[in-house]
């Protein structure tokens, strides 16, 4: 991947939220040295600065700049679904196949702290209102019998390995009955589904929340618009140099973001892209936040925010844009919309919801190049996993990126992770707060060590792009694929 592409379309999340963080520069010139550098104001970015804050509360927090190519939190972290929805089983058979039943347990019991550990941190804040912060349940809805075997496939699965009321899986339950599944996801068709605990955020919001804490404490030198270019190998002072379009930086430890200040990593992190809309709904109108599944490519899913914004939130689009994957396949045209979308997410509601009251095609909150429907890029890693913890063979450098299309379940815990490793590297006393203490150790496949780069650094990611384009394509051919008059052209 390169620098963030210039001129994204706008999205509602940030351009309703209207936060006067959104071009802060904490200071006008560059400071000339930190103790730690951040690259990236997004969700990864700013969980880290929180932890590295919280952890030393005893007043030895180190010295932080945070530098941002756009504007504050510009990237995928203000323009993705808001979902934070652990995998509980839906990745179970991979997962267990690749990790045994016990290492898979361990990722999905990692994602699920994430519920208590957020609860923890919104509420100890004072802040859970304000980011639209939600624990519910959500559902994967079953919209084709092909769907079904495989979502209540997966939960069997675990059952089998687990135990019924095994530790994640009892918090899952089956909906067997069509009429029953149909009423209780509010999806036309729906012939089964899966529920399990899940949470909801405004994830810009919360960001610039954790962002305006550090600032008002004065920890944080926060620096929008000003992307970090080159990063040089610690010098025999010590100090790691960074160049940025305003000058250099020296600093003691460098929080990556993404593969292009990295190149090891470039053949295995890369850029997939996605698409949201935000529609005008009754107000309490959707009960749960969910997914509905035609097959394992094809989905939609969606959330309502709670009052005075009652937004839809809808992503996926997977019906329409799976006729031509490379919309969305190794794709960061973050400036584009996908052919056809705006259309798709209007008609959605009336084709899909059961007794949808609101209007028919529905009203987007924004004009759709104002923040109604929007594109978005997010770093993906070639083996599925993020990358985390000290670079191999770099002093000084740490890294956390790759966490695709899923972030949600999987930042706060790696960033919690990461935050006294680099403490440790920098010789200061720290105290685990409370929020960062449920999280169970990171799980394996997260840790970014030599073997599992050296293991993964000569797959072929062209053919692979390749491979995943000839099984899309094979959905589009599949009968709820397509659902409206085309709009897809060349
Ligand atoms: C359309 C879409 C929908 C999604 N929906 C969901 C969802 O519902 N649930 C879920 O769990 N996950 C979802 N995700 C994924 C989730 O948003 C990401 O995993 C998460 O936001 C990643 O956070 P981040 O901080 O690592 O990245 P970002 O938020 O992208 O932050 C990285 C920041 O670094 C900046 N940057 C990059 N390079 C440089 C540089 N050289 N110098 C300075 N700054 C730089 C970027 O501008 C960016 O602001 C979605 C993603 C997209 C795109």
């Amino acid at each position: 991947m390169v620098l963030p592409i210039d001129n994204p379309t706008k999205s509602f999340w940030i351009e309703s939220a209207e936060s006067p963080l959104r071009n802060h520069r904490t200071t006008e010139d560059l400071p000339k040295e930190t103790d730690v550098l951040i690259v990236g104001s997004g969700y990864t970015g700013a969980s880290f600065a929180y932890w590295l804050h919280k952890f030393t509360s005893n007043g030895t927090t180190p010295r932080m700049v945070m530098l941002e190519a756009r504007d504050v939190c510009g990237g995928a972290t203000g323009r993705n679904g808001g979902q934070l929805r652990p995998h509980f089983y839906s990745r179970y058979r991979n997962w267990s196949t690749r990790f045994g039943a016990d290492g898979a347990l361990k990722v999905i019991q990692h994602e699920a702290a994430h519920l208590k550990s957020f609860d923890k941190l919104f509420n100890g804040e004072g802040i859970a209102e304000k980011v639209c912060f939600k624990l519910g349940e959500t559902f994967d809805a079953a919209m084709s019998e092909e769907a079904w075997d495989r979502l209540k496939g997966e939960y069997e699965l675990m059952k089998k390995d687990h135990g019924e009321n095994g530790p994640i899986i009892g918090e899952c339950r089956l909906i067997e009955d069509s009429k029953e599944a149909e009423d209780f996801t509010q999806m036309k068709g729906c012939i089964g589904a899966v529920v399990h605990p899940s949470g909801q955020v405004w994830p810009y919001k919360f960001v610039h929340a954790l962002l305006d804490i550090l600032l008002s404490a004065g920890k944080l030198n926060l620096q929008s618009h000003t992307p970090a270019l080159e990063i040089s190998e610690r010098g025999a002072d010590g100090l790691i140099t960074v160049k940025t379009n305003r000058g250099e930086i020296k600093a003691k430890t460098v929080n990556r973001w993404a593969s292009h200040l990295l190149n090891e990593f470039s053949n295995l992190i890369y850029g997939g892209r996605g698409t949201i809309a935000a529609i005008k709904a009754p107000e309490g109108f959707i009960k749960n936040t969910g997914a509905q599944h035609w097959d394992a490519v094809v989905n939609n899913y969606h959330l309502q925010l709670p009052p005075p914004y009652n937004t839809i939130i809808i992503g996926g689009a997977k019906p329409l844009t799976v006729h031509d994957p490379w919309q969305y396949l190794n794709n960061d045209k973050e400036d584009e919309q996908f052919k056809g979308v705006p259309e798709f997410y209007s008609r959605w509601p009336k084709k899909d919801i059961v007794d949808w009251q609101g209007k028919d095609p529905a009203d987007f909150e924004k004009k759709v190049e104002d923040g109604g429907v929007w594109s978005g890029v997010y770093s993906s890693s070639i083996d599925s996993f993020p990358f985390v913890g000290p670079v191999p063979r770099r002093e000084g450098n740490f890294v956390a990126a790759g966490f695709a299309g899923h972030g949600m379940p999987r930042i706060l815990g790696s960033t919690a992770h990461l935050a006294p490793l680099v403490l440790k590297e920098l010789g200061i006393e720290y105290a685990t707060p409370e929020a960062a203490a449920i999280f169970p150790p990171l799980p394996q496949p997260f840790l970014a060590t030599q073997e599992r780069i050296d293991s993964l650094k000569d797959i072929d990611a062209i053919k692979k792009f390749q491979d995943s384009h000839t099984e899309d394509l094979a959905s589009s051919k599949k009968p709820f694929a397509a659902p409206f008059p085309q709009i897809v052209t060349d």
